[in-house]
């Protein structure tokens, strides 16, 4: 029932209005002077005013005008009564905000459409502002749950969805997948292609599961942040076939070349799953949003750790590895300042003369906190976390000094092996940093040979080819490391600007005893002498193994039947035990493990 405050000073003229009103089914409130109308406004809010405008002390203006500094009755429609509809009395009322005005005497008919009209126009106002905010407020959370490039839902939006599905039980599975190496590319791309390339990877996205929210079925597609985007299914079953069907789908389909400015660019992606089946009472301790999420965030670390371009399941049991793996990034972080980092060199030995011929640097971390970390484990989160040039700069250093302090000592040079990660070979400058660096230690090209594995040649075919081609032409040399390991066929030995292939141990484990691995090392023998490439055999650990690597023809061989990685003091007197190299004055026997990592 809406409440109409009648201030008049008239009591007949009160009486007669409160009745109609009343009889229409409104609520009166009644007030004989400005005073008291004033006083009741402040009380009920009124939801429309009628005020005489002759009264003693306060009059209807002076009421109006009090009303207006209030922000809360300002708005309450005000119907004047007038005794004389004189235009000065009218204009200056609906200069002070009057609704309306009534001349006396009316009828009761004039007064309640007078009273109606104002309600209604105050209603219809009310609710368009309401409308107006009830829109805006859907846009400012829209915005907030929306990816302005892609118009996906985002993380938030991703954490509210879950946080419902879990809160009605349903059983999902959470895809997280990220683009491979992407910083990387878009520093190879302009910013508009980046974009394009965000948004065509989303639209694949969502061809595997076209579905919106408003499906029946439990998917949906969001853009978690730069390169990361998260997919949920009602599939559970990692053994049943249908997430590692998906997850195969989302791979080849985001592996498809993309088209940007009229060139072709390739991706990879690496995808992390976790279900709500597999999220144990133990990872509940934090919100089971929070598990979920951290369980698909830990499977997609362990599919990066090995390169990417691949899927894994989460199990409960990896969650140790990934605080594992922060402990590595912060130590990190530190080591090289803290002189924590040597190199250790491995010999590489000629199967049949018997010298050494080269040595491979092979990085060697002790961790105040974390002890030996292998560098296995640190090389990939460096190669992540961007450090991975300030390393390998330094390695190529400090093994180029080697090799010149090695000159100094010995008759006959010896060449250094340096490994090159993926993402060295992907960014610009680096044979600028290599033929630097050659020039400060002053020792000849021919005596560096840097090592890329097979993976990473594949994966970056295009550039890393050219690349290599101009470290090969300065006079460098380059090995296949991990020969075998990346299904790049025989067939693209030829195509590979390199001198040397490293066979990988698990082709020399057992090697003498292995029939299937023997046909492959024999191939790839004949294969690189055809091509007139040295073969390396990397691992080789016994004497079996080596005098069938022998008989193979195999050129040299690079392993613990030899010797392990050692210290640059070891190296040295190796060499010289191993040669007819003149020895220093006052030669130290041979301690291949001293200081040696156990077993790599
Ligand atoms: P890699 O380049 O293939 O190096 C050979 C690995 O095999 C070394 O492991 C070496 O210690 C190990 N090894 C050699 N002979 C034997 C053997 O007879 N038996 C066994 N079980 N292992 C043997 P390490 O030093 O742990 O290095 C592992 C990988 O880490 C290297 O594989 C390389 O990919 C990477 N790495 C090491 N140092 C560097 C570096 O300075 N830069 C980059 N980018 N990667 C590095
Ligand atoms: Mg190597
Ligand atoms: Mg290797």
């Amino acid at each position: 029932m809406s409440k109409i405050l009648v201030i008049e000073d008239n009591e007949a003229a009160r009486e007669n209005i409160s009745d109609i009103l009343r009889l229409e089914g409104f609520e009166p409130l009644v007030a004989t002077n400005g005073q008291q109308g004033l006083e009741l406004a402040f009380q009920h809010t009124p939801d429309l005013i009628i005020c005489d405008v002759m009264m003693p002390k306060l009059n209807g203006y002076e009421v109006l005008e009090a009303l207006g500094k209030d922000e809360r009755l300002s708005t309450i429609p005000f119907i004047f009564l007038t005794a004389k509809a004189a235009r000065y009395d009218v204009r200056q009322g609906m200069t002070l905000g009057s609704s309306d005005y009534l001349t006396k005497p009316f009828s009761p008919s004039e007064l309640v459409a007078a009273i109606k009209t104002q309600l209604k126009r105050k209603e219809t106002i009310t609710q368009s502002y309401a409308q107006q905010i009830n829109h805006l407020q859907r846009s400012i959370d829209q915005n907030s749950h929306t990816d302005e490039l892609t118009q996906l839902p985002n993380q938030a939006a991703l954490s509210q969805t879950l946080e419902q599905y879990l809160t009605e039980d349903k059983d999902f599975s959470l895809f997280i997948i990220s683009v491979d190496q992407f910083s990387f590319l878009s520093s190879t791309l302009s910013t508009a292609d980046t974009e394009e390339l965000i948004k065509l990877i989303a639209q694949r996205i969502q061809k595997v599961f076209p579905h919106s929210m408003a499906s029946e079925s439990l998917k949906d597609t969001f853009r978690m942040g730069q390169n990361q985007f998260s997919v949920l299914t009602d599939q559970v079953d990692p053994d049943g076939g249908q997430l590692p069907r998906t997850a195969y789908r989302f791979l080849n389909l985001l592996r498809a070349p993309y088209i940007l400015n009229g060139k072709a660019v390739n991706v990879t992606t690496s995808i992390g799953i976790a279900s709500t089946t597999n999220i144990t009472d133990a990872s509940r301790q934090v919100s089971r949003v929070e598990s979920l999420l951290q369980g698909a965030k830990t499977a997609l670390y362990k599919v990066q750790q090995k390169g990417g371009n691949d899927y894994c399941f989460y199990r409960p049991e990896m969650i140790f590895s990934a605080f594992e793996r922060l402990d590595v990034e912060n130590a990190l972080y530190y080591a090289l300042q803290q002189d924590e980092l040597e190199v250790f060199y491995q010999p590489q030995v000629d199967i049949s003369a018997g010298s050494v011929v080269g040595v491979e640097a092979l990085l060697r971390w002790k961790s105040a906190q974390l002890g030996w970390v292998s560098p296995t484990k640190f090389i990939p989160i460096a190669e992540e976390i961007g450090l991975i040039n300030d390393i390998s700069n330094w390695v190529l250093w400090q093994a180029c000094e080697q090799v010149k302090k090695w000159q100094k000592l010995m008759v006959k040079p010896i060449g250094v092996s340096v490994n090159l990660s993926a993402v060295q070979l992907s960014q610009p400058g680096l044979c600028e940093t290599v033929s630097k660096i050659l020039q400060k230690t002053a020792i000849a090209p021919h005596l560096l040979c840097l090592e890329i594995t097979e993976n990473a040649l594949i994966k970056n075919k295009g550039y890393a080819i050219n690349i290599l081609q101009e470290l090969k032409k300065m006079g460098i040399r380059i090995a296949i490391d991990d020969f075998g390991t990346g299904y790049s066929g025989l067939g693209y030995l030829s195509s590979f600007p390199c001198n040397t292939i490293k066979l990988d141990r698990m082709f020399i484990q057992d090697i003498h005893q292995r029939y299937s691995n023997q046909r492959i090392v024999s191939a790839i023998i004949n294969m690189s002498h055809e091509l007139e490439l040295k073969v390396i055999a990397e691992g080789a650990e016994t004497q079996d193994e080596l005098d069938y690597l022998k008989l193979q023809g195999c050129d040299i061989v690079q392993g613990f039947v030899h010797s392990r990685p050692m210290p640059s003091s070891d190296v040295t007197k190796f060499i010289q035990a191993t040669t007819s190299e003149p020895l220093d004055s006052n030669p130290a026997p041979i301690t291949t493990t001293t200081r040696a990592l156990p077993s790599a």
